[in-house]
């Protein structure tokens, strides 16, 4: 009979001798080099773990060539990090140089670690996902061909900083909590196929899924009518409902969003706000999105101060001296008007002209 239920293997059986032996007992970390770090235990043991970084989307063939590598200089171990780059794990320091060494020949980029720009979190795009308004894969290739020097750490930041793309307003991955985010956005209204949604959707849930109410059920034709006026396209209710149709090659794009972030230290996390409502799908290169994401990162790293993220820069400028500084155009666009919108608004006297 098959096997079920029986979860994931257990990572105890998976890590390197090295780190079964010092688990729990780790002392410090350095960064000896941009992508090398270097942890020593208190027992006096040190692994090392060289990261490069990966697309993420990879064949078999891939997995196996890195896996060679591990098998010549990591006794077969590997891992991936939470923003899938590689990490080879070396506990043997002479072979770290040369490890190090084949990558470099091989033609894989080392880097992502400590003040700099990591890999790209990002979706499904046109790979996979039929609610995706612009590509993942293409826009990430495109902008880290831009970014690559902030990567490897030969252009330093003044803080880590996250870049993630979501192609969609569902925002699987970090969209949401970025310094810098790229979000696909429809700007065209859905349609409804009224022949099609009667056998294909259930009306309550198609309207509960609406955020706005510009759902209503149309008795005349048994199927819902959609009120332009309220309407945000979010495309939501086309998630649940196939007979409803949103995409525009034309009017669909992408937004920019800046300045939020998971961690704790320093100040609270933060959610990312919008800095650029729409820039046009431009594939196969986005030259518009790659050019205004390289722009932000680098009036950011010339105007924050050492160990400062996005979004704790714009706190201590404000937004008027973001808008004034990256010279990006403030419109009606950035203005809530959701619910709870008002404690966006400014409710001081505060404020610089
Ligand atoms: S963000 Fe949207 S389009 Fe992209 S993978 Fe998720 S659901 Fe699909
Ligand atoms: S696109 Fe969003 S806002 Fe518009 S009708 Fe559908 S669910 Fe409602």
């Amino acid at each position: 009979m098959a096997r079920n239920d029986f979860g994931p293997p257990d990572y105890r059986e998976l890590i390197p001798p090295v780190i079964q032996k010092n688990y729990g007992q780790w002392k410090y970390h350095t960064i000896p080099r941009p992508g090398v770090l270097k942890h020593v235990s208190d027992t006096g043991d040190v692994l090392y773990s060289v990261r490069i970084a990966s697309p993420r989307l990879v064949s078999s063939e891939y997995i196996r060539s890195i896996s060679d590598i591990a098998d010549t200089y990591c006794d077969g171990y590997l891992r991936f990090t939470t923003r899938n780059n590689a990490e080879f794990l070396v506990s043997d320091e002479s072979k770290l140089e040369p490890l190090i060494k084949d990558l470099v020949a091989k033609g894989y980029m080392i880097g992502g670690g400590g003040h700099s720009i990591s890999n790209v979190v990002h979706t499904q795009g046109w790979i996979h996902c039929k609610s995706a308004v612009t590509d993942a894969s293409g826009i990430v290739k495109d902008v880290m061909d831009e970014l690559h020097p902030y990567f490897t750490g030969e252009i330093k930041v003044p803080a880590r900083l996250r870049i993630a793309v979501a192609c969609c307003v569902n925002m699987c991955g970090a969209c949401h909590c970025s310094d810098i985010s790229i979000v696909g956005i429809h700007r065209t209204p859905p349609r409804v196929n009224d022949e099609l949604l009667v056998g294909r959707c259930e009306i309550p849930t198609t309207i509960a899924a609406c955020p706005t109410g510009a759902i209503r059920p149309n008795p005349k034709t048994k199927s819902v009518e959609i009120n332009h006026e309220k309407c945000m396209m979010c495309a939501n209710c086309t998630v649940v409902c196939p007979a409803i149709k949103i995409m525009d090659p034309v009017n669909d794009g992408v937004s920019i969003w800046v300045g939020g972030k998971v961690s704790n230290a320093r100040t609270a996390p933060k959610f990312s706000r919008l800095a650029i409502p729409y820039l046009p799908n431009n594939p196969p290169r986005w030259p518009e999105v790659t050019n205004a994401v390289k722009h932000l990162v680098e009036v950011w790293a010339a105007s924050a101060r050492e160990g400062e993220r996005m979004g704790e820069w714009i706190d201590r400028i404000g937004w008027e001296r973001f808008f004034e500084k990256t010279g990006l155009p403030f419109t009606d666009k950035h203005i809530d008007d959701f619910t709870h919108a008002t404690t966006t608004f400014r409710s001081t006297t505060q404020f610089r002209f």
